[in-house]
């Protein structure tokens, strides 16, 4: 049997709930994720003003710095009624010193008299071999739904409590992490990275 040597990979996050979801989906892959904070990676300006650029912005940063291939996730919500707001500003929606609690909260607010509450979660996942490469694999997965019109559920983070995923009748505040990872914004693209980086024979199994 042929085995494959340990391979390492930077992901461009200092957060650990990522790091896990990554490791665990790529160590069946002879891949070792590593976190950027261990390389000392400051954050990098998202200067982007699309998911794709934000992301490319942020694995070539990781890649650079530390001279392993890296990937890099942008992620955000889009609400229709909204024109697509809050989008890539999700993070920062409620301005300074924003929070989790502010930036949902400005949200209901901004959907008080909206009818149209159809929304989803946006991922963009970026696969770069190093700082310079000119074709780095995109994967890009939607989660649809729509805003609730008060939170609710404490699981998950972000703007799970007041974002009812098509075809629950709770929001992804209330989902196991199982459930969510079955079918969120994120497992879909990860799943699909996993694909075309098979295909493309970056790992084998
Ligand atoms: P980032 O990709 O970690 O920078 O996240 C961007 C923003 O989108 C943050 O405000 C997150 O709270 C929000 N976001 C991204 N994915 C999710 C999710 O699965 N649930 C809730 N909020 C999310």
């Amino acid at each position: 049997m042929q085995t494959s040597l340990l391979q390492q990979i930077v992901l461009a996050s200092g957060n650990k709930g990522k790091l896990n979801e990554f490791d665990q989906m790529l160590a069946k892959f002879n891949i070792q994720v590593l976190s950027q904070s261990q390389f000392d990676v400051a954050e990098v300006a998202e200067t982007g003003t699309t998911f794709v650029e934000n992301a490319i912005i942020k694995a070539r940063h990781a890649a650079s710095v530390t001279g392993k291939p890296a990937i890099a996730d942008d992620s955000g919500i889009e609400v229709d009624a909204l024109a697509g707001e809050p989008g890539i500003y999700s993070a920062r929606y409620s301005g300074e010193g924003a929070t989790e609690l502010s930036n949902y909260q400005k949200l209901l607010t901004e959907m008080t008299s909206k009818q149209d509450r159809a929304a989803r979660f946006q991922c963009v996942l970026v696969y770069m071999r190093h700082a310079k490469d000119p074709t780095p694999i995109i994967c890009q997965a939607a989660w649809e739904g729509s805003i609730a019109h008060a939170p609710q559920g404490q699981q998950g983070h972000g703007y799970d409590p007041i974002f009812i995923p098509q075809g629950f009748s709770k929001t992804a505040a209330e989902l196991t992490s199982d459930e969510k990872n079955a079918h969120s914004h994120r497992g879909k693209a990860l799943e699909l990275l996993v694909a075309t980086m098979k295909a493309k024979g970056i790992i084998q199994g």
